[in-house]
């Protein structure tokens, strides 16, 4: 049955399964808005400030940021008039705790998730996406070297800012982030899957077709 607005999605997936790529696209198909946490930590870190710089030990380990500085970010993220329409929750929740958090802001709001496609994708995958993906230092577009290149070398298509590879995407650092995935993450599957929300996308497909899985699942719950 479709829903009326705002509609509110969750991507589930280990990281590098490309959540990120998915929740831009259909943050201009629906006219959701996408909400990274990983992006909103990486905003303040370029900013220098506290919240950045608390943020910054545990990613540079690969390791989760602390789950209270972690929800009280994203609520209030959630109150700006741009999520109005529903958001695309992309790398937020990651534990259960986070989950449960997300359900209670929402009811607050009498809303809910109406979604939570997982982006299901093998390990030698997620590897390969990751120590291959270029992020714009300027407006955070993503790109990867051999999938998604951009059109000139190290310059970002959309803006002309310049593309960097992320510290925690280099191999040491993204074995420890599937490992946190796995423990700390993974149990969100049966979360969603208990609600009813659970849709599995197979996202070993080159970026086109996951994205055609996606629209379809999205469209079961958004008429348009
Ligand atoms: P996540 O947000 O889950 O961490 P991203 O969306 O940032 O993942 O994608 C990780 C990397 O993999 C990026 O370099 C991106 O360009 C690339 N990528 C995303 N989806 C695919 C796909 N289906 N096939 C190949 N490469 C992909
Ligand atoms: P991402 O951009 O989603 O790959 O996230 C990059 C890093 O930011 C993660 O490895 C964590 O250290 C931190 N992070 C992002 N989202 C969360 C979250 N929901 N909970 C805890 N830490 C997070």
């Amino acid at each position: 049955m479709a829903s009326t607005y705002p509609v509110h999605l969750v991507l589930v997936g280990p990281p590098g399964a490309g959540k990120g790529t998915q929740a831009a696209q259909l943050e201009s198909q629906f006219g959701l808005k996408q909400i990274s946490s990983g992006d909103l930590f990486r905003e303040n870190l370029k900013n220098q400030t506290e919240l950045g710089e608390l943020a910054r030990t545990y990613i540079d380990r690969g390791e989760l940021v602390p789950d209270n500085v972690t929800i009280a970010m994203v609520e209030d993220r959630i109150q700006r008039p741009d999520c109005a329409k529903g958001v695309i929750f992309d790398g937020f929740p990651r534990t259960l705790e986070q989950a449960s958090a997300l359900d209670e802001m929402l009811a607050l709001q009498d809303s809910e998730i109406q979604l939570a496609p997982a982006l299901v994708v093998s390990d030698d995958v997620i590897i390969d996406r990751m120590t291959g993906r270029r992020v714009c230092r300027n407006c955070g577009a993503v790109y990867h070297m051999c999938y998604n290149p951009p059109k000139a070398e190290g310059v970002c298509d959309i803006c002309g800012g310049e593309l960097y590879q992320r510290s925690d995407d280099l191999p040491e650092t993204v074995r420890n982030r599937l490992f946190v995935y796995y423990k700390q993450t993974s149990p969100l599957i049966g979360y969603y899957y208990a609600k009813g929300l659970l849709v599995r996308v197979n996202a070993d497909q080159p970026i086109g077709a996951v994205s055609r899985e996606m629209v379809a699942a999205v469209r079961t719950v958004i008429d348009k």
